[in-house]
């Protein structure tokens, strides 16, 4: 008896996992929202931007940089020099892809090791930094969202290697009086290894005051730093997040067939 019940019920449980309900009927949850078709991406080649991205640096020229006259371009990379620089092209909600190598040659120590960083709408900074064997405050050492939040984890290579940043940015919402309505969150991937997972900022990332947020324009520019470290950069795309459009066209139900 007590097996014929089990039996039963796993009975039901499969029928329901597949569908199946209420005699044998197949069933269907339908959520009543229409998605409009996700566009089509071509992720380029290993190494290469997507279709859809917006490439700031190839390995050839500055010209979608603004203040880069004393930066220098070489070999496909680009070295910094004396002036932070800012893209031309503005970007809200964004990925941002960016490899980049420390000096091979070590000199300096702490915040003066191959200092540098990636700002997000200009004001954002992403810590650049050799920390491989390396400390500083850890708030402050690669990867950190720089004085709020240290990296999870220290994914850095050795000097002189190429590593990569991947970034997922949400950016902050002001209402029309300057009021900020959503915080900026942000996703960084280092050499592939999650080391910021979805961090709410407090505001901008200045060294000598607290963090606060101050109402700006919906797109900014990708600034990169130059702290009087020759740290080099190469293969630079960033790609707008699209939105999808939806529309609820009934409640949701679940239908027989
Ligand atoms: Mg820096």
């Amino acid at each position: 008896m007590i097996k014929r019940t089990t039996a039963a019920l796993f009975s039901a449980f499969v029928l329901t996992t597949l569908g199946f309900s209420d005699g044998g009927q197949a069933a269907e949850f339908l959520s009543g929202i229409e998605w409009a078709e996700p566009a089509v991406v071509d992720p380029g080649k290993p190494c290469g931007a997507p279709s859809d991205a917006v490439v700031l640096f190839d390995g050839t020229d500055m010209s979608q940089w603004n203040g880069a006259e004393k930066w220098t371009v070489a070999d496909g990379c680009v070295t910094a020099g004396p002036g932070a620089i800012q893209s031309t092209p503005v970007f809200g909600d964004c990925q941002v892809h960016i490899e980049w190598a420390t000096a091979e040659e070590i000199t300096g120590d702490g915040q003066g090791r191959s200092n540098s960083g990636v700002f997000l709408m200009g004001k954002y900074e992403v810590q650049v930094l050799d920390s491989y064997e390396n400390k500083t405050y850890f708030d402050g050492q690669n990867g950190a969202i720089y004085k709020q939040h240290p990296p999870l984890v220290n994914a850095c290579r050795k000097p002189g290697e190429w590593q990569s940043y991947d970034i997922i940015w949400k950016a902050p919402r002001f209402d029309e009086d300057g009021q900020l309505t959503s915080p900026a969150f942000i996703s960084v991937l280092h050499n592939g290894v999650l080391i910021q997972n979805h961090f709410e900022l407090q505001g901008d990332t200045p060294y000598d005051r607290p963090p606060s947020y101050t109402a700006h324009p919906d797109k900014g520019p990708i600034g990169l730093q130059y702290h009087g470290n020759p740290v080099r950069f190469r293969n630079i795309w960033v790609r707008e997040t699209p939105e999808l459009e939806s529309k609820r066209v009934h409640e949701p139900k679940v239908v027989k067939k």
